[in-house]
């Protein structure tokens, strides 16, 4: 045995889904637990018959444990040194690691370094915006261990990296009453723009949603670009205006950004005049989405809907489908002939397949004929670990309505 690490037994048999390497341990699979663990804590997991099968980090609730290695080892700096310089090299596979691109329009410096399970590393997000990383606990364990993974990752990123935020505010199991709060770890940076594809895009890391920005719709942003051209753009749920931005790029006509969130139309607003200024194309309205496509005219030729999660839990999704159904049938039912409809779900809860249903069950209740012209889904710096299926959360599909 390699550490100290508090034990926790399985009842027997409920080894097999660790044995296919899946990286969480329900409440309901332990057997015993050796001694008062607290949250947060390193435990070592043994099948009931003794055998080794995992290190992970502890917490109440349903998931108890999340599994950081399926090796016996220590969890400490080299552990998370290792693990992030995986990440990191994976990152500068797929080529946005400071890529020396020729041409402006595809100068990035915004990717998602840590995406949780499929980096086997649960609970865990980092996002990096220039030389900022901002990250996120999604565990008590991470929240733990916050110190050691932003010491770590300097080593890992070296110049590349002048200073880490930690913005758990809002993640962390409220219960477990850890004085969450939000800050540098590490050096500081006033630096908040991002570029995105040659776009710029303001951060705001301190009271933005996630980590300040939705870096998983980089790559069909670029697409919607494409599309552009000479279109009437309605981008619901916009948010920060990614798509808002890209589309005025691509040649668009005029782009309307709608959020019922004020704070969301005076960033987007801020976003446009920061790579478009005075560019009478484009205007933005606080308003509820399904007021707005109610009252609107039969105007927009490109729509994207890219609404919040609408299940959080797989509870709630018989009812989270209907609303997506309602809302692209809405959408729909103003769009003219020859119209193009980008339209996604975030929701873990909800797969492919079912989100594709909702979609035809748009197309039948308003008697529209539609084409899948594309099957979008997150990008490369959000991977899936292959043993957690659950990772794959982001799905969307451009249709063409005739
Ligand atoms: N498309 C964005 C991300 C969307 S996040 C991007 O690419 O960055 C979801 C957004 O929906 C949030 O900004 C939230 O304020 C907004 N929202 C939530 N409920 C809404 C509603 N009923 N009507 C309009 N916007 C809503």
């Amino acid at each position: 045995m390699m550490n100290n690490y508090k034990t926790i037994i399985l009842k027997k048999g409920k080894e097999d889904s660790l044995l296919r390497k899946h990286p969480w341990i329900f409440s309901g699979a332990i057997h015993t637990i050796s001694d008062k663990i607290n949250e947060g804590e390193v435990v070592r997991v043994l099948a009931s018959n003794g055998n080794f099968i995992a290190v992970g980090h502890w917490q109440i609730g349903s998931i108890a444990v999340r599994v950081l290695s399926f090796v016996d080892e220590e969890i400490n700096e080299e552990f998370y040194k290792k693990r992030l310089a995986t990440a990191f090299d994976v990152r500068k596979s797929i080529g946005l690691v400071r890529n020396n691109a020729s041409t402006a329009n595809t100068i990035n410096n915004t990717f998602r370094l840590i995406h949780g399970e499929g980096d086997n590393l649960p609970g865990l997000i980092i996002d990096i915006y220039d030389d900022t990383a901002v990250m996120q606990a999604h565990s008590v364990g991470m929240h733990c261990d916050r110190s050691t993974i932003a010491q770590a990752l300097k080593q890992v990123m070296g110049d590349d990296l002048k200073a880490v935020y930690y913005k758990s505010e809002t993640t962390l199991p409220y219960k477990a009453d850890l004085g969450q709060e939000n800050g540098f770890l590490l050096g500081h940076s006033t630096n908040n723009i991002a570029i995105e594809n040659g776009l710029k895009f303001h951060i705001d890391w301190l009271k933005g949603q996630k980590t300040g920005f939705f870096v998983d719709q980089r790559d069909n942003r670029q697409l919607l670009e494409q599309y552009s051209k000479g279109r009437k753009v309605l981008n619901m749920f916009c948010y920060t205006g990614g798509f808002s931005v890209y589309s005025m790029r691509g040649g668009a006509e005029l782009v309307h950004s709608v959020d019922s969130s004020a704070k969301a139309v005076e960033l987007v607003n801020k976003n446009i005049e920061l790579n478009f200024p005075n560019d009478p194309r484009h205007e933005a309205f606080a308003v509820d989405a399904f007021k707005y496509l109610e009252d609107m005219g039969n105007n927009y030729d490109l729509v994207i809907l890219d609404p919040p999660a609408f299940a959080k839990h797989r509870d709630a999704l018989k009812q989270a489908l209907r609303g997506y159904t309602k809302l692209n049938a809405k959408a729909m039912e103003k769009m003219p002939s020859g119209s193009i409809l980008f339209t996604f779900s975030c929701s873990q809860a909800v797969n492919k397949d079912q989100f594709r249903t909702a979609i035809f069950a748009a197309a039948m209740q308003t008697g529209r004929n539609i084409r899948i012209l594309h099957q979008l889904h997150q990008p490369s710096d959000h991977p899936i670990n292959i043993f957690h299926p659950e990772g794959e959360y982001l799905k969307g599909l451009v249709v063409y309505l005739e």
